[in-house]
């Protein structure tokens, strides 16, 4: 069969180079990276899915799944390109809090449909990321402190594998493979559909208070005084903001889940500081989540490097507090620790991280721009070599790393064994493969 007979072959729509729409079709949400895919298919069920993986098998190309593209990192020349958005179902099941998403579904229409029952997903910052690739790469939430990474939250997969056959994998029916896809990535399988547990979530309280960036060290003291005693359902980010034409800014984003006085409460020491810019701490519901931080939903040149950091110390002040921001536009550190940090004997190949803080630097890529941010992302990692571990939350890899940077060695030789196992042929290849 060929690409135009494949054309042929399924409900979904087949674009190729030349065709009208196939450029915009095969950019990913982070324009930085670029993919010279040999084929573009927009798959209108699950079928499809099957239909690509069998063809793609057979005529010895592989398949990259993309819903959004926010994870893209490249080496995907010649590849057919798979989009999922179609596959877009979010069934709710209030009594028993559990959610059924196509694997097309992106995070802020599966909050508005939990919201709705008081509930919540463990979604993370941005509603536009895509809950597949997310929950496949572990997927770091809000409410992760508490509740630990989306990935263990998943009950089955429903998947096509390398063989093009669909099934249902769950801990009883396929455990090796069950555990890969909670956080070991999207190499083993393409998912058509997940099942996930959600977590009570009447009401939230929380959001962005920002100051002018003179008042840097008031604030990071603060923030370093809450996070210190924090319960595990708070949950806080220290914020350097440097927004084109506006003035250099810092601040904390925080969700509390849980009783909203108690959260009050809890963050009353940013009243101490006094005199915010904006404050928009308030009672808010689990829809609300991408509000707080409100991180583009459009596509963008985003450069980024994130760190795990095994302290808060004097580097780090010096390092990410003294010396200003440019041409970076956010410097954040996550509060991590909690059920992040913890073993859990059904867990998934993500596994806990021990390191109490995420570093994230943010650029934008633009032509202008792109060395220098890339210059200063380097300096601050040689800068806080005796502060940083080294190991990465998978999803936070960035296209000049490696899967090998999200897994201990056990971890990393069991997911390299099952895909040589499950995927002899290399049909399915994931942003970051694990073999690479
Ligand atoms: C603005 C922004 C905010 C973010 N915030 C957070 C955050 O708070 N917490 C966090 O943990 N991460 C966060 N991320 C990272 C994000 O989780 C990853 O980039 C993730 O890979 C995005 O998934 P996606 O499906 O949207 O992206 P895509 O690029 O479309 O997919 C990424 C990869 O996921 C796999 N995949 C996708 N769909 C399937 C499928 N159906 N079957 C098998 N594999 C599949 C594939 O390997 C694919 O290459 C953020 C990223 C951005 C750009």
């Amino acid at each position: 069969m060929t690409f135009d007979e494949l054309r042929g072959a399924l409900p979904g729509r087949v674009l190729l180079p030349g065709d009208e729409g196939f450029e915009n079709a095969a950019r990913p949400w982070t324009l930085t990276v670029v993919q010279p895919v040999a084929a573009v298919v927009h798959a209108a069920d699950a079928y499809d899915v099957a239909a690509v993986v069998q063809y793609a098998r057979g005529a010895g190309v592989p398949v990259v799944t993309q819903p959004t593209g926010h994870g893209a990192a490249g080496g995907v020349a010649d590849a057919i390109l798979l989009r999922t958005r179609q596959l877009d179902t979010i069934e709710i099941d209030p009594a028993r809090r559990v959610a059924r998403v196509g694997a097309g579904t992106s995070w802020g229409r599966v909050q508005a449909a939990a919201g709705a029952h008081g509930l919540t997903g463990l979604a993370g910052s941005n509603p536009a990321v895509g809950v597949t690739g997310y929950t496949v790469g572990g997927g770091m939430s809000w409410f992760s402190r508490k509740h630990g990474w989306a990935s263990d939250a998943v009950r089955a997969f429903e998947i096509v594998d390398a063989e093009g056959l669909r099934r249902r994998v769950t801990a009883q029916d396929d455990p090796d493979l069950f555990w890969a896809l909670r956080g070991g990535s999207g190499d083993f399988a393409v998912v058509t559909a997940l099942e996930f547990d959600l977590f009570p979530a009447p009401e939230l309280f929380g959001g962005r208070v920002l100051w002018p960036a003179t008042r840097i060290r008031e604030v990071f003291e603060a923030f370093q005084e809450i996070t210190a005693t924090a319960p595990d359902e708070l949950t806080v980010w220290f914020q350097r903001l440097q927004i084109p034409d506006a003035p250099p800014m810092v601040g904390m984003d925080a969700v509390y889940l849980g009783d909203p006085d108690q959260g009050r409460t809890l963050l009353a020491r940013l009243d101490a500081i006094g005199d915010p810019i904006i404050d928009k701490r308030g009672v808010f519901g689990a829809a609300h989540i991408g509000a707080i931080t409100a991180e583009p939903t459009d596509p963008s040149p985003s450069l980024s490097r994130a760190e795990q950091l095994t302290e808060l110390g004097d580097a780090v002040i010096k390092t990410l507090i003294d010396e200003p921001v440019a041409p970076l536009a956010n410097l954040q550190i996550r509060h991590l620790g909690g059920a992040l940090a913890e073993h859990r004997a059904d867990g998934g190949a993500r596994g806990p991280i021990a390191e109490p803080y995420l570093l994230y630097c943010l650029g934008l890529g633009l032509p202008h721009l792109a060395e220098a941010v890339k210059a200063r992302r380097t300096a601050i990692v040689d800068a806080l070599s005796g502060q940083i571990s080294g190991g990465k939350p998978f999803t936070f890899l960035t296209p000049d790393e490696k899967a090998s940077a999200a897994f201990d060695s056990a971890t990393l030789t069991r997911l390299r064994e099952l895909k040589s196992a499950r995927d002899p042929h290399g049909v399915i290849r994931g942003n970051y493969p694990v073999l690479g």
